[in-house]
């Protein structure tokens, strides 16, 4: 079993799709293992996606995504974060294949609805930033 770190961003939040988007995990066999509502500020939306502060778009996405609350979660599947990408699709939602959650309600190539963790080393590290061992729940089957 594999575990990845979504996040519903605050255009998801805004725009009430928190349910359907989670709907949608829940139809393509993910199963919680921990979630909340949080609003980050710029410290801490800055220090979850440090490894893009010198790109030109840092500072948007700083302020998209301190814009509103979020909601942190823990998904986990076999192949949980290859499968989780394809679920959503491409960054871009204009490049993102029909069906996938951006293509069907993000607007922008920033505001696009999720985050998904890209490697098992990322993962660990974005689980752990908000969530503490004693938070993710063994999911019984
Ligand atoms: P995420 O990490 O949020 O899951 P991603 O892995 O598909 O998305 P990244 O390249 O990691 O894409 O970019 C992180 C986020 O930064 C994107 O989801 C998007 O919100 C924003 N972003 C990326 N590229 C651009 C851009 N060219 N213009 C505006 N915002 C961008
Ligand atoms: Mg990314």
């Amino acid at each position: 079993m594999q575990r990845t770190l979504a996040i519903l961003k605050p255009d998801c939040v805004r725009k009430n799709l928190i349910g359907k988007v989670i709907k949608r995990f829940e139809a393509e066999g993910f199963k919680i293992v921990a979630m909340k509502l949080v609003k980050l500020n710029s410290k801490t939306a800055g220090e979850f996606y440090a490894v893009h502060k010198e790109r030109p778009f840092f500072y948007d996405l700083v302020s998209f995504m301190t814009s509103g609350p979020c909601v942190p979660i823990v998904l986990e599947k076999e192949n949980a974060i290859e499968d989780y990408r394809k679920v959503i699709g491409a960054t871009d939602p204009a490049e993102a294949d029909k069906g996938t959650v951006r293509k069907m309600y993000a607007d922008s190539k920033e505001q696009n609805i999720c985050h998904g963790s890209d490697a098992p080393e990322t993962a660990a590290f974005e689980i752990g930033y908000f969530f503490s061992g004693k938070e993710l729940v063994e999911n019984m089957e």
